[in-house]
């Protein structure tokens, strides 16, 4: 293995042989008590999760696009509502405000942090905008002072897509904690990952985090009395006894990978590199480069056995299933420049120092 010139993606095995012992006998322990649907492991876990990230509750539902789904119906969002958020984003961030009914309306990004730019929102803001979702992309907080700001002065919903940022905190702060609600996304390779999906929805406010918990089981306030019309989505026992084990590990496994980002920071030459915005813990879901070879320096990196990803290769408002929204190309030419230069190399908890620098090689290399 030791010198195998190939690097993966991502390798999530590293993380169980770490915790073998304490993750099968979590397993195993649901398995033996034969509780398998919002039981004491759920429990246990929306609570360890609220207090890890500084908030009152936490309900566990069954992906990270259901908890930003169940957001939104629970605020009452629906036909004739707008909801404000990134174009450059995973298609789940848009594609729940249309599944409640709403009609997203996509912004562009800053070219540094590629997360929302408060000058574009404010352009797209319409008397009919009734929550904007901020997206902490790659694990880097969004401008929550400025966004925070523009929600607040006109009674909008904020709403956080924490999906990659597990414990990022911005002056101190962790995301999850700067809105109205917010939706974490526990699916394996997020900086905290189920063997399988799973997603919580924070928030502080005790009425709304009732309304999620009652439209994540049909509906239902007292059992088989349903008082609205619910989905089905749950944080399964098996999922949140293995994510307690793995929360105890979460902030040092962020911490590996900052010691990652900063021997990439050191190595590399010919890209940019992640800018981390003052007052920022970035957590690095993602450690992604900017170039304009981007899609030359991917195929020299397959070629070297160097594992890369391109998130996002196209922005959501150029997604084919968006196009009756009517946007065109160069309509958000900040993100459509950014799909066109991105590439994320390989970032987990695990990798080696002599991995970590043979993909500084294999970058330098093909940009030489
Ligand atoms: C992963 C992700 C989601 C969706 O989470 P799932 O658990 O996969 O449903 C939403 N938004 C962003 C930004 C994501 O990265």
């Amino acid at each position: 293995m030791g010198c195998d010139p190939a690097v993966p993606m991502v390798n999530l095995s590293l993380q169980y042989e770490e915790i073998r012992d304490e993750i099968d006998s979590a397993v195993l322990g649901v398995l033996e008590g034969g509780r398998f649907i919002l039981g004491p492991e759920e429990k246990a876990f929306e609570n360890e999760f609220a207090l890890y990230t500084g908030v009152e509750h936490g309900i566990g539902v069954a992906s990270g696009t259901d908890a930003l789904f169940l957001v939104m119906r629970a605020l009452g969002l629906g036909a004739g509502d707008e909801v404000l958020t990134t174009t450059f984003s995973f298609i789940a961030t848009a594609d729940s405000i249309a599944r409640c009914g709403a009609t997203p309306v996509l912004a562009d990004i800053e070219p540094l942090t590629f997360n929302l730019d408060p000058g574009s929102m404010l352009e797209r803001l319409t008397p009919r905008t009734k929550a904007i979702i901020a997206v902490h992309l790659y694990g880097h907080p969004a401008d929550m002072d400025r966004i925070g700001e523009i929600a607040g002065s006109r009674g909008i919903f904020l709403i956080e897509d924490c999906a990659q940022a597990h414990g990022a905190t911005l002056k101190g702060r962790k995301v999850g904690t700067f809105g109205t609600a917010a939706a974490f996304s526990f699916f394996p390779t997020k900086p905290l990952g189920g063997a399988g999906d799973g997603g919580m929805v924070c928030t502080n406010d005790p009425r709304l985090a009732e309304r999620v918990r009652m439209l994540r089981a049909h509906g239902a306030g007292e059992k088989y009395i349903h008082e609205a019309l619910g989905v089905n989505s749950r944080l399964d026992e098996l999922q949140a006894a293995l994510l307690r084990v793995k929360l105890g590990s979460l902030d040092r496994w962020n911490e590996a990978r900052r010691t990652v980002a900063a021997i990439y920071g050191s190595g590399l030459e010919g890209v940019q590199t992640p800018f981390v915005a003052p007052g920022v813990e970035h957590v690095y879901h993602q450690y992604t480069v900017r170039t304009d070879r981007r899609d030359e320096l991917k195929r020299e990196l397959d070629v070297a056995g160097v594992g890369s990803n391109i998130y996002y290769p196209v922005p959501i408002h150029l997604q084919p299933c968006f196009k009756y929204l009517g946007y065109s190309a160069g309509d958000l030419p900040v993100s459509e420049k950014a799909s066109k230069e991105v590439v994320s190399l390989p970032m987990y908890y695990g990798i080696t120092p002599e991995q970590t620098h043979r993909v500084c090689e294999a970058v330098n290399e093909a940009l030489a």
